[in-house]
């Protein structure tokens, strides 16, 4: 790899998009293909399970390997089928269950079709969540998306965490090539972004929780009050994840405990 290519993205890296457009998705699951060095290709998250988007993937075989950023189903869901298609690629994933012929993937880096990736453990969004680091791009999943923010999802996510990860992916300053959504310049700049946006939110819930509301749905309310109805529960999520988060803070004798 290496040099942009005429639509922006690193040399070697193009981009299939899933067509399972909405308000959770943006534009549909960004399915991101690595050329290697012997003509095949590494697939990043190959999406819903979608026939025409599955053969178009495989059209780029030998793929030698699937690799998925996030156990939810509209980045996983047809990587068993992707895998028979092309004969048996390795799936892999942080979540054993959706493996195939292959390992978990740990921190570090692997290689594979004669590329080196590095996988950056980013939990938050979910537990399993990583991203993906080549020289010039991160691929996010949904860590970071290309446009707006990303929910916390409850009880599987963690704020906390999410917020460490956030901290880690501002030492990455190289183009964003997130799971939905736009491509973006500056990795680190998006997570410095979306860390000012956490602590506001943070803030708000906060000053909520302080004026009363003293549910997850009355959170949401007072600060979500503009929020599509479809994404709703996306914010309760939310919400409970950032009461979560808030709850440890105050009660610094629990914490302790949990990270004996
Ligand atoms: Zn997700």
């Amino acid at each position: 790899m290496g040099g942009a290519a005429d639509d922006g993205l690193p040399g070697g890296v193009s981009l299939l998009r899933a067509p399972n457009p909405g308000p959770m998705t943006l534009d549909g699951t960004n399915t991101w293909l690595l050329r290697t060095p012997r003509g095949g290709a590494v697939v990043i998250d190959p999406g819903p399970q979608d026939d025409e988007h599955l053969a178009a993937i495989a059209e780029r075989a030998p793929i030698a390997a699937i690799l998925i950023t996030h156990g939810h189903f509209d980045h996983v869901e047809g990587a068993g089928k992707l895998s028979r298609l092309v004969g048996g690629a390795p799936v892999r994933a942080v979540d054993p269950q959706h493996c195939v012929n292959s390992a978990p993937l740990t921190p570090g880096v692997v290689e594979e079709g004669g590329l080196s990736i590095e996988v950056l453990a980013t939990p938050g969004h979910t537990h399993d969540s990583v991203c993906f680091v080549i020289p010039e791009a991160v691929f996010t999943g949904d860590t970071i998306l290309g446009r707006g923010t990303t929910v916390v999802t409850h009880p599987d996510g963690d704020l906390g965490a999410y917020l460490a990860s956030l901290e880690v992916l501002s030492a990455y300053p190289r183009m964003l090539l997130p799971g939905h959504g736009p491509v973006g310049h500056d990795c680190a700049a998006v997570a410095r972004t979306y860390l000012v946006h956490r602590r506001e939110r943070l803030d708000q819930v906060r000053a909520a929780v302080a004026s009363g509301a003293d549910s997850p749905e009355a959170v949401v309310d007072a600060v979500y009050f503009d929020i599509d109805p479809r994404v709703r529960f996306a914010a309760e999520q939310s919400v409970r994840a950032q009461l979560d988060y808030l709850r440890r803070e105050s009660q610094p004798g629990p914490q302790q405990l949990d990270s004996l």
